[in-house]
């Protein structure tokens, strides 16, 4: 399993998958480990949490640098990274208990109740694009609630899954609460297969959560989607033009473009997608992009090359069936790294893979809507369901524009973005399932009634 630094295309580290024997070994130590941790006070467990958000700071820097290297995200961004993960360990640390404790319901019994209890270990199989972010806002609520975590990161970014590991253990959670696995997706069927892994989630590509959700069901096992996502953007007559064009760049551009949650689709009233489309080019143009360590550049590389290339395949047949290239749009593929421009596409529409698919890079496409009705029924032509925002001055107008947007999430005048304290997930091809807030926490755990006569 090779580590390759998207800026320059050369190999930093390779590793050995861990072979049938290790994934054994550490399926039985992980349920052990679980047989104790289970009845570990919630308040010990809080404690080591604080710990986990320490050991994340004192590490910034260098995990950002580590980002940097393998995904090719800037070490700003890395740095906010890590500390989004240490604020979410505090949050479950100082806010979960609350949620795991029993919870009395008056029915006809003398006493009747809901207790919350773990299940066991559950396996994570997670993607690079934050490496970091989607293990731990996994791994802290889990933990918490008694479960133990088995990790199966994507092979780009072994040196983080390894990271995550030793920082669990320096925090000073017992091992085997929290196992990295190195091995490749053919397998991870047989370890869901195993009987000791009790619930499986995946954070992915759409065909690589069907695959684990057909193995989870075939297995009865509980599981959690959290897949991939085209979230529209609409931008109505009324809006702060400027404003919502600089927060669509910023929301489409984060990381490199490569987020779930991404602004993909911007949707926008005829009225003013001229307007628009002037103020989206402008901020693009200003867009530094390159090496990820080097601190003036927001935009890194795409994490591989042939994601890269994918992703240039989609614009190429976009442009095929309509699409105009506003700006970007062309690959330098005799520098080596996987570096794509800032590209901007209009004349978007359905059945173009830009309007239809994800583009998971650097590449906004402007579709144009006749009226707020036909803007809200273009946002709602996808198989993805995760996130989407609207811009509008007309406040209620947004309210109840939201309750018809068919998303996980709907933010108003604002990106969409994944917080502690609130659900996320999606509908739709986007998969099911909720994480973090209490919803996340209690995703794999036992919600059991308890009745005494
Ligand atoms: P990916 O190729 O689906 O890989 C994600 C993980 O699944 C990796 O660990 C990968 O392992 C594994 N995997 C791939 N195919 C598998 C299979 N058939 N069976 C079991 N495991 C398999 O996705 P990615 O390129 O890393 O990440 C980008 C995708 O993730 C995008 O679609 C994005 O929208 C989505 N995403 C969703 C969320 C969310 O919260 N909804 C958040 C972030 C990203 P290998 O690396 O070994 O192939």
């Amino acid at each position: 399993m090779n580590s390759t630094n998207p800026h320059n295309g050369q190999v930093i580290r390779s590793y050995t998958a861990h072979n049938g024997q290790y994934i054994e070994e550490t399926l039985k130590a992980a349920q052990n480990r679980f047989e104790t941790w289970k009845d570990v006070p919630v308040a010990e467990k809080s404690k080591l949490l604080h710990a986990m958000a320490q050991q994340l700071r004192r590490n910034k820097h260098e995990l950002a640098l580590l980002m940097a290297d393998e995904m090719g995200k800037p070490v700003a961004e890395g740095e906010g990274e890590i500390e989004k993960c240490a604020t979410a360990c505090e949050y479950y640390a100082d806010e979960g208990p609350q949620y795991l404790s029993p919870e009395i319901v008056k029915t006809d019994a003398s006493k009747s109740w809901i207790s919350y209890e773990p299940l066991g270990p559950v396996l994570a199989v997670m993607p690079w694009n934050f490496p970091f972010w989607q293990v731990i806002r996994f791994a802290a609520p889990n933990l918490l609630a008694g479960n133990v975590g088995i990790l199966k990161h994507a092979s780009n970014v072994s040196g983080c899954s390894l990271a995550i590991e030793s920082l669990f253990l320096q925090a000073g959670f017992p091992k085997h609460v929290f196992s990295s696995l190195l091995v490749s997706g053919k397998d991870v069927e047989a370890i869901i297969a195993h009987p000791v892994i009790k619930a499986v989630t995946i954070t992915g590509s759409t065909p690589a959560g069907k695959s684990v959700a057909s193995t989870a069901g075939k297995y009865l096992k509980k599981c959690v989607l959290e897949l991939g996502g085209s979230d529209a953007y609409v931008v109505l007559a009324d809006a702060d033009i400027k404003k919502a064009a600089q927060i669509c760049t910023q929301s489409r551009l984060l990381n490199g473009g490569q987020s779930c949650i991404a602004a993909k689709r911007f949707i926008v009233d005829k009225k003013v997608r001229k307007e628009f489309e002037h103020e989206m080019l402008e901020a693009f143009k200003k867009v530094k992009w390159g090496d990820p360590r080097d601190p003036q550049n927001t935009m890194g590389p795409q994490a591989r090359v042939d994601l890269r290339d994918q992703l240039h395949e989609q614009v190429l047949k976009s442009v095929k069936l309509g699409a105009e290239i506003l700006f970007g749009g062309t690959v330098d593929t005799k520098s080596p790294g996987a570096y794509y421009p800032p590209t901007i596409l209009t004349q978007v529409k359905p059945g173009l893979p830009a309007f239809d698919e994800e583009l998971f890079g650097p590449v906004a496409a402007i579709i144009e809507a006749e009226d707020e009705n036909d803007a809200i029924r273009l946002a709602n032509q996808s198989v993805f369901g995760l996130g989407a925002a609207l811009f509008t001055k007309d406040i209620s107008k947004a309210e109840r524009l939201a309750s018809q947007v068919q998303a996980g999430s709907v933010f108003i005048n604002a990106l969409v973005k994944s917080d502690a304290r609130l659900p996320f997930g999606g509908i739709k091809e986007s998969g099911h399932g909720r994480e973090l807030s209490y919803y996340g926490l209690r995703e794999f755990l036992n919600i059991k009634t308890i009745y005494r006569a």
